[in-house]
């Protein structure tokens, strides 16, 4: 999952941003409004951190010139201690939830995942593919009960997998959905870590989860429903 971080304060930025990819999330910063409805333009963005005060515009314009451009990105805005004006302001504005200043970082990422939770298919933190159980809330993967060990990009890259289970997601959503803006996309980096995903959840099982599908992308299903 890939998330936009808007805050102008450098410290505060980069501690947002280091501590939700130490949790597997793909993330670009933004330290204006401008350059943050710039990325938001470009990239799909899973959900946006963005904080109110930005200093060429208010985070209320900018999540309204969001909505505006049709852009649907959940947003989480990030207000003044005991504001209550600022809170419903951005709720108005389109925001989907906000957090007061100062946080506690583990208060972010529960509001966060329960963003990308109001995605159908992500209701329940534990996501399962036949025995394979994904549990988004402690990053636990297991296989037929065994722990499975992943870096944080594998998982970043199967947790993405296995929200879009049964589907074939092709190459150019998987770099826009887990990679950030770094990612080269004439690299190889995706087959290179979808081999070795493969390698740590199907080896030693007699169903294959993990499907490639020529020409198309990737799968991740159980075997009876690989075609479904
Ligand atoms: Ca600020």
């Amino acid at each position: 999952m890939r998330i936009l971080v808007v805050e102008d304060e450098p410290d505060a930025n980069r501690f947002i941003a280091r501590g939700l990819r130490e949790q597997a999330f793909a993330v670009d910063t933004a330290f204006d409004g401008a350059t943050a409805i710039e990325k938001a333009h470009v990239n799909a963005y899973d959900t946006i951190v963005l904080d109110l005060m930005l200093p060429d515009m208010n985070g209320l314009d900018v999540c309204r010139a969001l909505r505006a451009a049709q852009i649907a990105s959940p947003v989480l805005m990030l207000t003044a201690r005991g504001a209550v004006p600022d809170r419903i302001a951005g709720l108005n504005a389109g925001a989907d939830d906000y957090l007061t200043k100062p946080f506690d970082f583990q208060e972010l990422l529960a509001r966060l995942r329960a963003l990308l939770r109001r995605q159908p298919r992500l209701e329940n933190p534990v996501l399962c593919i036949a025995d394979l159980e994904i549990d988004t809330l402690h990053q636990r993967v297991t296989r037929s009960g065994k722990v499975i060990s992943l870096t944080t990009r594998e998982y970043g890259l199967l947790a993405y997998l296995a929200a879009r289970r049964g589907a074939v997601t092709g190459r150019a959503d998987i770099a826009e959905h887990v990679w950030d803006e770094t990612y080269d996309p004439v690299s190889n980096l995706i087959e290179v870590y979808i081999q070795r995903l493969r390698r740590k959840i199907d080896d030693g099982f007699e169903t294959r989860l993990l499907h490639t599908r020529r020409g198309e992308g990737y799968q991740l299903a159980a075997e009876d429903q690989a075609y479904a």
